[in-house]
């Protein structure tokens, strides 16, 4: 420890005074009244105006664990990098969140849930560490730290201002008035006195009893250049004020945990659970080996990919939840729980290492969930994509709802065996594109049998139950000399233009007399 600094300085260090003792913020933010074993966790992203598939992932951990708890779930923005534009880009976010049916529960009280709006907050907890000579002004220039930091290179030293290299750790009351009246602006460090050759004992989640060693490196907690906090010094300040139990967060927050440790035991404050999670691979298409997402490469690495292809989003949460929760897929097959939600998820099974991603799994979660569905909402889920997402052609396909009602509801009577091959709204839509009119390709490859085509219309009868319509069909193979499924196969391709469909009298059915009958004599 050093010395602490005075009221009257520590206002003119970070500008003006705190607005808060730390006492008063205790009360102002007071511990939850929750049930036992109840979690509060966050989802906080800083708004990049992308959100990958990575962050839907550790969203849904923290939101389930909330969920499933009957804790709390807030969404925090963490905006301190003011360089950028934020407000379209958390947008995005909420938005995203919204489509996956992750809600979020702000309370008021233990608010703002922006950081650029906690300042008051960040800074009296500074305050508090500048009092007690657990911090100190740093007047260090860029200049300066780079050229400590080459010379640390050239002489093989760790980088990074620790010991001798903090040049400001031990600075005076008298140094640092002179260099306020120069108009310095400075970044307020924490004065470390961790030793890297000791090691702390910490228990994470998923990754079990660790230790690792202590920081001693003086890292920043307030910026010079915006007086805005780091990610560790607000992590402190915020998961503690929000009361947070679980930070759930990615493997890269890792290396840093003994200092999150440090500065939690200099105030005093209980630690948060924490669960690292490992990234999402996926195999690569090309080297067949498994690796990391790549924003770049990988279109699916953006979650509004999903919604852009129409994926049904539920499906993905299902997979997702799959990934970080094994075991779930076997319980919803024996049909213990019905979805996700239902399930309840082990914090300790979360995998540790990538998980992996894998479109082909994602399909199957898709054509299940898809498969499970109603009529009613998978129209209702078709239409409202295409009004979102769709193009003209898509937009056209869900105008007449009834008809879009009677294509999408062919095959679906017998619950046992319902059709699997939907497996997103686009591709739905995609496949049944034949029975408008605007959207039929006739197949002119195909060589139809003419003379068939002419017998069947001489007999169609769109009132036929399927019994008596198959007879017919049955009669003219016969009397042709052909076989049954000739006289389909000559049908379903005049009908749809291909070889492979659903249910033909079903077909025949939704396109109604006059389109079967047009179609037909397009064909011969
Ligand atoms: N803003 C950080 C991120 O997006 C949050 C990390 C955390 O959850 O603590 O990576």
């Amino acid at each position: 420890m050093r010395q602490g600094l005075s009221e009257d300085l520590i206002a003119r260090v970070l500008g003006a005074a705190p607005k808060y003792t730390i006492a008063e913020l205790e009360e102002k933010f007071p511990s939850r009244d929750l049930p036992d074993g109840a979690m509060v966790t966050r989802f906080a992203p800083s708004p990049t105006g992308f959100m990958h598939l990575g962050n839907l992932y550790s969203g849904l951990i923290d939101y389930k664990l909330a969920q499933q708890s009957n804790g709390v779930f807030m969404l925090r923005i963490e905006d301190t990098d003011t360089k950028r534009e934020i407000k379209e880009a958390v947008g995005i976010v909420i938005d995203s969140l919204a489509k996956f049916g992750i809600t979020y529960n702000n309370d008021e009280t233990y608010g703002p849930y922006y950081q650029s709006q906690r300042r008051d907050i960040y800074h009296s907890v500074a305050a508090e560490l500048l009092r007690n000579g657990r911090a100190y002004p740093c007047f260090l220039s860029q200049e300066e730290m780079d050229e400590i930091r080459e010379n640390q290179k050239a002489a093989g030293f760790a980088t990074g201002i620790y010991g001798e290299f903090a040049r400001y750790r031990d600075i005076t009351p008298d140094e640092i008035i002179e260099h306020l009246d120069n108009g310095e602006v400075p970044s307020i460090r924490l004065y470390s006195t961790g030793d890297p050759n000791k090691r702390i004992f910490f228990k994470d989640t998923v990754r079990g009893s660790i230790s690792v060693p202590e920081n001693n490196e003086d890292i920043v907690l307030i910026k010079s250049t915006d007086r805005l906090p780091t990610y560790h010094f607000a992590h402190l300040c915020d998961d503690h004020f929000m009361r947070v139990t679980h930070v759930v967060r990615g493997e890269e927050y890792f290396g840093t945990v003994a200092l999150h440790i440090q500065m939690f035991n200099m105030m005093g404050w209980k630690l948060p659970n924490y669960i690292h999670t490992a990234t999402l691979d996926k195999i690569d298409e090309e080297t067949g080996k498994q690796r990391k997402m790549s924003k770049r490469k990988d279109p699916e690495n953006n979650v509004a990919f999903f919604m852009q292809e129409g994926w049904p989003t539920d499906a993905l949460i299902e997979y997702l939840g799959n990934i970080l929760a094994p075991g779930y897929e076997e319980a919803k097959l024996k049909g213990a729980v019905k979805n996700f939600w239902e399930y309840e998820m082990k914090p300790k099974k979360i995998p540790m290492s990538g998980g992996l991603f894998d479109m082909k799994k994602l399909e199957w979660w898709a054509k299940e969930y898809i498969g499970a569905m109603s009529v009613s909402d998978l129209v209702k889920s078709v239409a409202t994509w295409a009004n979102e997402y769709g193009d003209e052609k898509q937009k056209m396909q869900v105008a007449d709802v009834d008809y879009l009602t009677a294509v999408l509801s062919i095959e679906r009577d017998n619950p046992k065996r319902i059709r699997k091959d939907f497996i997103t709204w686009k591709q739905t839509l995609g496949i049944e594109e034949f029975f408008w009119d605007e959207l039929f390709v006739p197949n002119t490859e195909y060589k139809y049998n003419a003379d068939v085509l002419r017998a069947f219309l001489e007999t169609f009868n769109i009132a036929d139950d399927k019994d008596t319509w198959w007879n017919k069909i049955v009669k003219i193979a016969e009397k042709f000399g052909v076989k049954n499924g000739d006289v389909a196969m000559d049908l379903r391709v005049a009908l749809s233009g291909r070889t492979n469909t659903p249910d033909l009298y079903s077909i025949m059915q939704v396109m109604g007399a006059d389109r079967v009958t047009k179609r037909i004599k397009g064909a011969i």
